[in-house]
């Protein structure tokens, strides 16, 4: 797939922050450090970049970069020595060795930018850190001082962008505090931040802020059809639980959703086997989770089993994620034929509706088991 991410006309909406920036940009009153401002996931991080790419451009036209020259590419691709990033890790100290940013970056890479809403609950899980506090250290900030501190290799400007501000520790914060106070020349910082409130005063004042807001339904439906290839229904089903951001409709879509991958396969294998008491318990689990989750478990359900149908006619890009659900997979494609996934598809679909309107989830989940055992058995 390319990975053109990092264009304006690549994210979804925010056109007034980006007309925001590109008026300060031509009068050229572009501050030395920017803060973007909203809530998680509607694409603080990609517009950061976007912007980054923008102000270092060769050939921009029509208020976007050109996404060809030598600057657009090396940013798209994530290699550009003028620009940095300082994101939120798992800190820590092997030896003499202090983990930094960089450590960590080729994953980072990997998956920003190929699509630039990516969460930062997925961004836990890729460093293993669930439980674990990410954070920005003092280690970090020095290391950024260092690094700026040197003649920009290729650009115009060097940029610096901070993911995630909020999380800098106290002694991380002063630090960068020191930086602010006396920005580098031809350096532009952009911290994004979804919480400003926790961020030091000191810190707060010497930024501009920009807000983003929350993106559209539409907008999200066309972008999981296009990016993700779900089919018009469950773009929907999907868009319209991420409230408004697309990155929690690919969190939501992820199938590294440990919880609800868990419960589907286990719901699944006692179906298939009529255990009921065990059918019971996965049932009182998604029952007593609110019915946002119960639609969303159905959603995933639905695309699970679409997936084994396609795992058996010899998809193998499916993105599994635990060797359990490889293994599930495996054997479980076995049963299925195109009939049998059309019929179960149905009765989740039903089921689906059925839990939108004011149906008692207890009873629609507990018919649906049976008739998905039925299906499964004839
Ligand atoms: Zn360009």
């Amino acid at each position: 797939m390319k990975s053109s991410v990092v264009r304006f006309a690549d994210l979804l909406g925010q056109d007034a922050a980006r007309q925001r920036v590109l008026e300060a940009i031509e009068r050229g009153r572009l501050p030395h450090a920017l803060m973007l401002v909203g809530p998680e996931g509607v694409g603080k991080l990609g517009m950061a970049t976007a912007i980054a790419q923008y102000v270092n451009c060769l050939q921009p036209s029509d208020g976007d970069s050109c996404g060809k020259c030598s600057n657009c590419t090396k940013i798209a691709k994530g290699i550009h020595p003028d620009l940095h990033y300082v994101l939120p890790i798992i800190s820590k100290k092997e030896g003499t060795k202090q983990w930094l940013t960089a450590d960590y970056f080729d994953q980072f890479r990997q998956e920003f930018f190929h699509d630039p809403y990516l969460s930062f609950s997925k961004w836990r899980r890729m460093l293993e850190g669930e439980g674990k506090q990410l954070f920005i250290s003092v280690h970090e900030i020095r290391e950024l001082k260092r690094k700026i501190s040197l003649k920009a290799f290729e650009a115009p400007n060097k940029v610096v962008i901070i993911w995630n501000a909020e999380t800098i520790n106290t002694q991380g914060a002063n630090a960068f505090l020191k930086l602010l106070e006396e920005p580098p020349e031809k350096t532009l910082i952009i911290l994004t931040c979804s919480d400003a409130s926790v961020l030091l005063t000191t810190i707060n004042s010497r930024v501009q802020r920009i807000r983003l807001g929350r993106i559209e339904k539409a907008e999200i439906d066309q972008y999981l059809q296009q990016k993700h290839q779900l089919d018009a229904d469950m773009a929907e089903e999907f868009a319209s639980i991420a409230e408004g951001s697309p990155a929690t409709a690919n969190e939501y879509l992820s199938d590294n959703s440990q919880k609800m991958s868990e419960l589907y396969i286990e719901w699944l294998r006692a179906v298939y086997l009529g255990q009921y008491d065990k059918i019971q318990e996965r049932l009182d689990s998604i029952v007593s989770e609110n019915k946002e989750f119960q639609k969303l478990f159905l959603a995933v359900a639905v695309k699970k089993l679409r997936d084994s149908f396609l795992f058996q006619l010899g998809a193998k890009d499916l993105a599994l994620s635990t060797r359990a659900e490889l293994d599930f997979q495996q054997k479980f494609s076995q049963l299925m034929s195109a009939d049998k996934v059309a019929a179960i598809a149905q009765h989740m679909e039903q089921s689906y509706r059925h839990i939108s309107g004011n149906a008692n989830p207890q009873m629609v989940l507990t018919a649906l088991s049976l008739r998905v055992h039925g299906i499964l058995r004839s």
